[in-house]
């Protein structure tokens, strides 16, 4: 890889919100087993896919305490935990259907308005108070870049969030916080080369 990096420490999530359940199979057989969803409604479409439980379910939008129990259920792992209310509610439903559930702390590096995650300055008092909660697993860190015309303007963001990680690491003495979830279909290179473990791939693996 450019990255220097081996490919086995890079995930692709393959984001299917675009797709049905009917695309499942060719994506397996592809190799990709691990897949995003952003909402819970599209989400329940494709676990009906007889061959859903080869695959690893990743939750990556926005939840709704409402949908918790569903993907708590369904899910193994959260990329957008955004508040302690959230955390504390994941732990409870993970402990009642005895499931354990990897979490991501979204942050907004670059933030704007319109996106949802903690600001940089949350991470680490978030981190404190969800960090022991029973039933979930706090892994690490994901963001969404910005829009820009060039992948590397994205640069910036995906390392200061490699950064936010490796501080966070270090202040709350945690091994296990080593995931940083970044980088989409037009800059996930750029966020390889900057660290990314998890990649969440749409509109490019997809073809729409
Ligand atoms: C849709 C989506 C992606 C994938 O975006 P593409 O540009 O299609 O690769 C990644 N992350 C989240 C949170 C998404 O909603």
């Amino acid at each position: 890889m450019r990255s220097g990096r081996s490919p086995a420490e890079v995930r692709l999530v393959g984001v299917t919100k675009t797709v049905g359940a009917d695309a499942i199979p060719a994506l397996l057989d592809a190799g990709v087993r691990d897949f995003g969803e952003n909402r819970w409604q599209h989400a329940r479409d494709l676990l009906q896919s007889p061959r859903a439980n080869e695959a690893t379910w990743h939750f990556i939008g926005h939840l709704q305490t409402n949908k918790v129990k569903y993907v708590v259920r369904h899910f193994d792992w959260l990329h957008s935990l955004d508040s302690p209310e959230l955390a504390q509610a994941l732990s409870r439903q993970a402990v009642q259907w005895d499931r354990s559930l990897n979490v991501l702390i979204q942050v907004n590096v670059s933030g704007e308005q319109t996106k949802s995650g903690v600001p940089p300055c949350e991470v680490i008092p978030l981190l404190r108070a969800v960090v022991g909660l029973p039933g979930i697993a706090v892994r690490g860190l994901m963001t969404m870049a910005p829009k820009v015309n060039h992948p590397e303007e994205a640069r910036p963001i995906f390392r200061q969030l490699r950064t936010l990680l490796q501080e966070a690491r270090g202040d709350l003495g945690l091994p296990d916080l080593t995931e940083l979830s970044m980088g989409m279909s037009e800059d996930f290179a750029v966020a390889v080369e900057e660290g990314a473990t998890l990649v969440r791939v749409g509109r490019m693996l997809m073809g729409t």
